[in-house]
């Protein structure tokens, strides 16, 4: 199996690369290293550093390596960012898309796509949980531009048949996070917890609450379901990679606080404008059984924050 993986040098593509090489995967990491770094690269792992924007380079390194499959993860990945410079995220989420899309369509290649179901459906509401049939309602330009690239890939399927998997990540969380990511407060916790740093609890309606709710899905979690996409072993075409649990950061934050046996204090901040109240995912079920118990994956980042 030849794999082509973008955002190998981030956070949760650096997971992915291992357990590609682990297999034995013929594996070619593209990255720009915008915010991935190369220390996350494998050793050994083949890395060609490129943007996904340059359509030349594209199309050359799939000429040349001629993957069966491109695990797409490589992405502009703030929300905060795509609503500043919402251009430069189009640029990058979907034209850059695009080029990756036309080259795997001219190889004959398969995709497996990094999507995110934290972000796409809005907000869910209490004592539910979305599931692919929702509708989405994306209101971030980062939240628009990973929808924009889904129907691409739907419209590339029913015209040029690109077999393709959408996988709709949690808020994933787990070692070598990025605190700038979509879902960094597990990064934003960890690092100041361990510095004996405060930490704030930022409102979900009014001051004092105990913070929005999320799904916090471990990377573990999220390298098995690209793994079953890889391997071609997903049906159907979208799923959702989450666990149905919601946490509120006020938990979270007294988890993360007791299992860094931290001194730092726990206080409150103001709502963040644009923040969802409440996101939580139905996990597709061929995903759902076996995932990591969040006690357990935050002690694993835990341990890896504390190196
Ligand atoms: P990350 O920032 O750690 O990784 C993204 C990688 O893409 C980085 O290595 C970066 O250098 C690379 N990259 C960015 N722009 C590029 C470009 N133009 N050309 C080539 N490489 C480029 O983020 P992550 O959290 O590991 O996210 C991986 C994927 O998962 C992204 O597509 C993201 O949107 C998606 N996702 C993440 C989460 C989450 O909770 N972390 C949730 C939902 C979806």
């Amino acid at each position: 199996m030849r794999v082509l993986l973008t955002g190998g040098a981030g956070f949760i593509g650096s997971h992915v690369a291992d357990a590609l090489l682990d297999r034995g995967y013929e594996t070619l990491i593209v990255d720009d290293l915008s915010s991935g770094r190369r220390e996350n690269l494998p050793e050994g792992a083949e890395f060609r550093p490129l943007d996904i924007r340059d359509g030349d380079g594209v199309q050359a390194v799939f000429r040349e390596f001629r993957p069966d499959v491109v695990c797409h993860q490589a992405a502009q990945t703030s929300v905060a960012i795509s609503t500043r410079e919402p251009l430069r995220d189009a640029d990058i989420n979907v034209l850059g898309s695009i080029r990756l899309l036309d080259a795997a369509r001219d190889v004959g290649a398969r995709i497996v796509f990094a999507s995110t179901g934290g972000a796409i459906y809005g907000e869910v509401p209490e004592d539910q949980a979305a599931d692919e049939q929702w509708l989405p309602k994306p209101v971030s330009p980062y939240a628009c531009s990973k929808y924009a690239f889904e129907n691409y890939l739907h419209g590339y399927r029913a015209e040029h048949g690109v077999q393709a998997t959408i996988l709709r990540y949690a808020n994933v969380y787990g070692p070598r996070q990025d605190p700038h990511g979509e879902a960094g407060v597990v990064a934003i916790f960890a690092r100041r917890l361990k510095d004996g740093e405060p930490i704030r609890i930022n409102a979900r309606r009014a001051l004092g609450d105990d913070g929005c709710v999320r799904d916090y899905i471990s990377v573990r979690d999220v390298v098995r379901a690209n793994l079953l996409a890889i391997d071609g072993k997903l049906e159907p075409m979208v799923m959702n990679v989450g666990t149905g649990i919601g946490t509120s950061t006020g938990t979270l934050a007294r988890e993360l606080h007791k299992t860094m046996s931290s001194r730092s204090e726990i206080g409150h901040g103001a709502r963040r404008p644009g923040d969802l109240e409440r996101s939580v995912l139905r996990p597709h079920p061929d995903l759902a059984q076996g995932l990591v118990p969040l006690a357990e994956g935050l002690r694993e980042t835990a341990a890896w924050f504390a190196r």
